[in-house]
C-alpha cells in the first residue's frame, strides 16, 4: 500500500475535479465532497440515496476554518470548540453565504464539526477547505466503520477509501443545536449534553429523539442505521426466550453478557464497557446481517437515564455513549415504539 502522503495527494487531487473520496474520522467514514462543489455535493446524496432535505455535515480542520461557513461564530461556540474539538461534536450555527443550499437541507443553518482523525485533518488541511462527510454507506443502513465496510458499498470510482482503519468511537457525533438558548442535542453521541453543560455554564436540552418526543433535525425522522435483518431489543433471559419464540428461524444475539441462546440462534459477545461497545457496535450489527438471519435480537443498553448515577466526568461520558447506542439501536428496530422486553 502507498504511503499516507500519496493517498492523501490522490485524495485531494480527486476532490478538486469534483469527485468522491471516503475518509476516516473517529466517528465513522465520511463520505467527502468539496463542501462548496454543488455538483459533487449533489453526486453524495445521488450515491447514498439520500433524501434532499437531510442536511450534511461541514467537516473542518479548525475554528478558524469553520467560521468561514457559519454568518456568526459565537463565543459559545469557541469555548466548546475549545474544549471538545478535534472531537465528535457537531456544532449547529446560522449559515454563511458560501454554503450551498444543498448542504443545509435548504435551511438557513449549518453543521460544523473538526474530526479526531490524524488522516481526516491531514487531508481537509491539504485541501485546504471543508468536506461534506455523510456515513460512506446508502442512506438508511448501518454505517461503516472500516475501510472495507465502504469498499463492500461502493467502487473505488465511484469513491476512493482512504483507509486509516477501525474508527475508534464508532458512532456519530453529537449534533448540538446552538442557534438557541439552551442549546439543544438534536442527536445523541459520545459526548452527552452533561459535559457539553458544564463547559457553557447553562442547561443543555437532551435530545428527543430517542424518547420520541419532538425532532427538530431533520435527518433524525424515521429509520435509519438498519441492517437488513429485523432488529428487536430484550431486556433479559426471559425477555430472549420469547423473542426467539415469536421468530422462528435461525437468530443471531448480539449480547454484552453470557446469554443461553437455544439451538437456533448464534450469539455474537460484545464488549461490556461503553466505549468498547460503541467502536464495536456496526462491525457486529454487519457481522450478524452477513449471516442472513431471520432477526438479530440485541440485548438493550443498560439504563442510561442515570439517576442514582454517582457524577464525575467516567460516568457522565458511559451515560452519553449507552443513550446514543440506545438512539441507533432503537432506529435499526424501524420503529420507535417497537415493544421490546
Ligand atoms: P450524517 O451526516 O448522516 O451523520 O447526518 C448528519 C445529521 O446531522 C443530519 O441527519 C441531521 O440530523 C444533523 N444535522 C446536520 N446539519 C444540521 C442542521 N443544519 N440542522 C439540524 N440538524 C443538522
Ligand atoms: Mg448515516
Amino acid at each position: 500500500m502507498s504511503a499516507p502522503t500519496d493517498r492523501i495527494d490522490a485524495c485531494v487531487e480527486r476532490l478538486r475535479r469534483g469527485a468522491l473520496v471516503a475518509f476516516p474520522t473517529e466517528t465513522v467514514y465520511g463520505l467527502g465532497a468539496v463542501a462548496t462543489d454543488e455538483r459533487a455535493v449533489a453526486r453524495v446524496f445521488s450515491l447514498k440515496g439520500r433524501p434532499a432535505h437531510n442536511p450534511l455535515i461541514v467537516h473542518v480542520d479548525s475554528p478558524e476554518m469553520a467560521r468561514a461557513y457559519v454568518a456568526h461564530w459565537p463565543e459559545r461556540a469557541q469555548r466548546l470548540a475549545s474544549a471538545f474539538w478535534p472531537g465528535a461534536l457537531t456544532l449547529v450555527l446560522a449559515r454563511s453565504g458560501s454554503v450551498p443550499d444543498l448542504v443545509t437541507g435548504g435551511g438557513e443553518t449549518v453543521g460544523v464539526r473538526c474530526p479526531d482523525h490524524p488522516l481526516a485533518l491531514a487531508l481537509i488541511g491539504q485541501l485546504g477547505e471543508g468536506l461534506v462527510g455523510p456515513s460512506a454507506n446508502p442512506s438508511g443502513g448501518v454505517s461503516p466503520t472500516t475501510g472495507a465496510h465502504v469498499r463492500a458499498s461502493f467502487s473505488e470510482d465511484e469513491v476512493l477509501v482512504l483507509d486509516g482503519g477501525p474508527c475508534r468511537a464508532g458512532i456519530e457525533s453529537t449534533v448540538l443545536d446552538l442557534t438557541r438558548t439552551p442549546a439543544r442535542v438534536l442527536r445523541p453521541g459520545v459526548i452527552g449534553s452533561e459535559r457539553i453543560g458544564a463547559v457553557l455554564g447553562e442547561d443543555v436540552l437532551a435530545s428527543a429523539s430517542a424518547a420520541g418526543g419532538e425532532v427538530r433535525s431533520p435527518g433524525l425522522l424515521g429509520p435509519h442505521y438498519a441492517p437488513n435483518a429485523p432488529v428487536r431489543l430484550f431486556g433479559d433471559q426471559t425477555g430472549l426466550a420469547e423473542l426467539l419464540r415469536s421468530c422462528p428461524g435461525g437468530a443471531v444475539v448480539l449480547s454484552r453478557s453470557a446469554m443461553d441462546p437455544g439451538p437456533d440462534a448464534q450469539v455474537l459477545r460484545l464488549p461490556s464497557d461503553a466505549p468498547g461497545y460503541a467502536a464495536a457496535l456496526y462491525s457486529a450489527l454487519r457481522e450478524a446481517d452477513a449471516l442472513a438471519p431471520a432477526l438479530i435480537a440485541v440485548e438493550r443498553p443498560p439504563d442510561a437515564g442515570g439517576g442514582g448515577g454517582r457524577g464525575g466526568a467516567e460516568s457522565a461520558q458511559d451515560r452519553a455513549i449507552w443513550a446514543a447506542v440506545l438512539d441507533r439501536l432503537t432506529r435499526a428496530t424501524k420503529s420507535p415504539d417497537y415493544p421490546s422486553s
